[in-house]
Formats: structure tokens, C-alpha cells, sequence
């Protein structure tokens, strides 16, 4: 048996690599970037290496597809990129893509440069974007990467977790202030329309009182649970606050004001205690991968490849139950996302004693 450079014997080679007909595939980064999409892509590069097929990534997502911008990547490229946020790759939102020409162009570059599978690491538009490419020889597969964790057919998507565990970062930092001056604290976290980040930050970080889209409340009852808080000796209180809970708020609201303000000022008024706003915004998009978002990555990208090889097209993989499972993406696109209700209600249980 043959010794590696590091004294080892090769056993990995007998029996783990597999022949394919694939020669190419191409990877790529669309829409807003999420801490692991990076690890991602070294699962895809070093997965598709082992397996003895050439790589090529494709900077800013659909855009570059358009424009050529392919670059060559081997094991050597992904080098310490693992724990890095954001994406070498560069992503980018392309509405030339979103045409028929822009899409015939892609599919021509993607076919000149002799790539026979894709694989779009992003959100839920990337991989209706990638549909569109699939055929004639061109084989698609999504990885689900988004802070918002609000893709369907997945219990987790890339970069969920670290955003999570940056919330609760600040919360900690929060909580201190908050309890020497015994005020309320509001935060907002990011999430577009879904409430995940918020309730997983919320319910782990302890927050008093957590606003998400998927459950109805009345800004009176939180009210209430604040004054029972205080009455119950709480040096200060927590209130969190999905961005997207701006439909559930009451009219009146300005529309240049942030769902955090207004209901800020809604307990400022109705309560009379001291209360401030912490609205967390782009800091929440960056930072290292936690070991949770790695793992996820590296499983997502490997199983990527190997589907590919397998002569599979049009499908995400996913991880659900803690096993990665591959869902057709013109269901994925049908379902809604769910969310774990039980949770907000542990969280409201914990909060309110
Ligand atoms: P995020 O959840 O972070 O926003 P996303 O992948 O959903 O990620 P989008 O901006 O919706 O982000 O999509 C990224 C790109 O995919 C768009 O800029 C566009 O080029 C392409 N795209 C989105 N929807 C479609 C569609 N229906 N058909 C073709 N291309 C699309």
C-alpha cells in the first residue's frame, strides 16, 4: 500500500471514490451572503477533487455567469477559507438574469466552458434562477444558505446559526447595561418576512418577550407582561423584535419608523418606564461560522457533488432530522417554511416567572 506524504496509509482512496461521466462542474454564491456559504464551497472543491473533477466558480452569482467571470479553483484554493464569513466568491443579485437572454447567455458560457453540473449555494430565488439553466446536459443542484433560515424542506439553512449566536452575543452585552440602569431593552434582529433568528436568539438568550410574524400578539399584552415583570422584582426586561412583524403592528405606525421604535415608544407610553431600541442590523450578516454552520456546510456541499455525479438534477439538499435528505426543488417551492411554534411558547413559559 502506498504511504502518503504524512507517513499515512491512503485508506480513504480504497473504496470512497467513485467513477462519474461528469469531467466539469461549476460553483457558485447568489444572493445575501451567509457566514458558511465559504465552507460550502471548499465541500464542493475538495469533494469534486477527491472524485477527480476540474471546478470552476463563478464570481457574483448569476451575474459573473452572464459576464464569464469563471475562475479555476482546486483543493489549493479553498485553503483557509473554512472559518471565514461571507463568500470568496462574491454574491450579487442580477436582474438581467431574470430575462430570457440573460438566461440563454449563462446557459452558452456555461456550455463553452464545459460544465456539465451546477451547484447554487443561496436562498430560495437562487434556485429558481438555477432551474432555469438545468437541461441539455446542464445538471443543477441548490445548497440552502441564508441567515433567515426561511427555505422549506430543510430544518436548517447555512448560516442560521452563527446569526443566532451573534444575537445572543449582543443580548449578553445588553443585558448587562440594561440591568444596571433597570430599563427595557428592544432589539430588532434581521429575518425579512420569517421570525426564526428571533425566536431561536429569543429563546436562548432569554429574551422576556419575543415579536415574530408567525404569531399574532397585542402590544397591550406585552405591556402587561413587562409591568407583571417589574412587579415580580425583573431588573430589566428584553423585548425582541422580528424585522418582519411590521404587518402585525397596529395602525399608526410612520413608515419610516422600524417595528422596534414603534413599539418602543408604545411601551414608553403606555408603561412609563425607560425603554431603548438596539437595532442590529448588517452586523448579523458577518462573523466566523460557528462548528454547527461548518459541519452543515461541509455535509450540504459534499452531498451536493456526489449528487451531481450520480446523474441527479434539480433538486436541493437539505438536512432534515439531523440526515440530509434531497427534496425536487419544484416542491421545495411549494411548501412553506414551518416554523416550531413550541418553542415560543417554552420561551414565553421561561420568560414569564
Ligand atoms: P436571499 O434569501 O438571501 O435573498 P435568494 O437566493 O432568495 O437569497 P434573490 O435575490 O431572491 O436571493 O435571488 C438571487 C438571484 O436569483 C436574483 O438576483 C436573480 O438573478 C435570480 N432569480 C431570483 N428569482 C428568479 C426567478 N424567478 N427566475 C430566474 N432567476 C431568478
Amino acid at each position: 500500500m502506498w504511504k502518503g506524504e504524512y507517513g499515512f496509509a491512503e485508506i480513504a482512496d480504497i473504496g470512497y471514490r467513485r467513477a462519474s461521466r461528469m469531467k466539469t462542474i461549476a460553483v457558485l454564491t447568489s444572493g445575501g451572503d451567509a457566514p458558511g456559504m465559504n465552507a460550502a464551497i471548499r465541500a464542493v472543491v475538495r469533494t469534486a477533487g477527491y472524485h477527480q473533477l476540474n471546478v470552476l466558480g463563478v464570481m457574483r452569482g448569476f451575474h459573473g455567469l452572464i459576464h464569464d467571470e469563471f475562475i479555476e479553483l482546486n483543493p489549493r484554493s479553498v485553503a483557509d477559507i473554512i472559518h471565514r464569513g461571507g463568500t470568496i466568491l462574491k454574491s450579487a443579485r442580477s436582474q438581467e438574469f431574470t430575462t430570457p437572454e440573460g438566461q440563454a447567455k449563462a446557459v452558452e458560457n456555461l456550455r463553452r466552458a464545459g460544465v456539465e453540473g451546477l451547484v447554487v449555494i443561496g436562498g430560495d430565488g437562487s434556485f429558481r434562477g438555477a432551474l432555469r439553466l438545468q437541461g441539455d446536459g446542464i445538471s443543477v443542484i441548490g445548497i440552502p444558505a441564508t441567515i433567515d433560515n426561511d427555505i422549506p424542506c430543510t430544518d436548517f439553512s447555512i448560516g442560521f446559526d452563527t446569526t443566532v449566536n451573534t444575537v445572543i452575543e449582543v443580548i449578553n452585552k445588553i443585558r448587562d447595561t440594561a440591568t444596571s440602569h433597570e430599563r427595557i431593552y428592544v432589539v430588532e434582529v434581521m429575518g425579512r418576512h420569517s421570525g426564526h433568528i428571533a425566536l431561536y436568539a429569543g429563546l436562548a438568550g432569554g429574551a422576556e418577550t419575543i415579536l415574530i410574524p408567525e404569531v399574532d400578539f397585542s402590544l397591550d399584552d406585552v405591556c402587561e407582561r413587562l409591568v407583571s415583570g417589574y412587579e415580580l422584582g425583573k431588573a430589566h426586561s428584553i423585548v425582541l423584535v422580528a424585522e418582519g412583524v411590521g404587518g402585525n403592528l397596529k395602525a399608526g405606525r410612520s413608515l419610516n419608523e422600524s417595528s422596534a421604535f414603534h413599539v418602543a415608544n408604545y411601551v414608553m407610553e403606555k408603561t412609563g418606564f425607560e425603554t431603548r431600541v438596539t437595532v442590529l442590523g448588517h452586523i448579523q450578516r458577518g462573523g466566523n461560522p460557528t462548528a454547527n454552520d461548518r459541519i452543515l456546510a461541509s455535509r450540504l456541499g459534499a452531498r451536493a457533488v456526489e449528487m451531481l455525479m450520480e446523474g441527479r438534477s434539480g433538486y436541493m439538499v437539505g438536512i432534515i432530522n439531523n440526515e440530509i435528505k434531497a427534496t425536487p426543488l419544484e416542491e421545495v417551492f411549494q411548501q412553506e417554511k414551518s416554523m416550531d411554534l413550541e418553542f415560543h411558547r417554552l420561551a414565553h413559559i421561561l420568560a414569564s416567572q
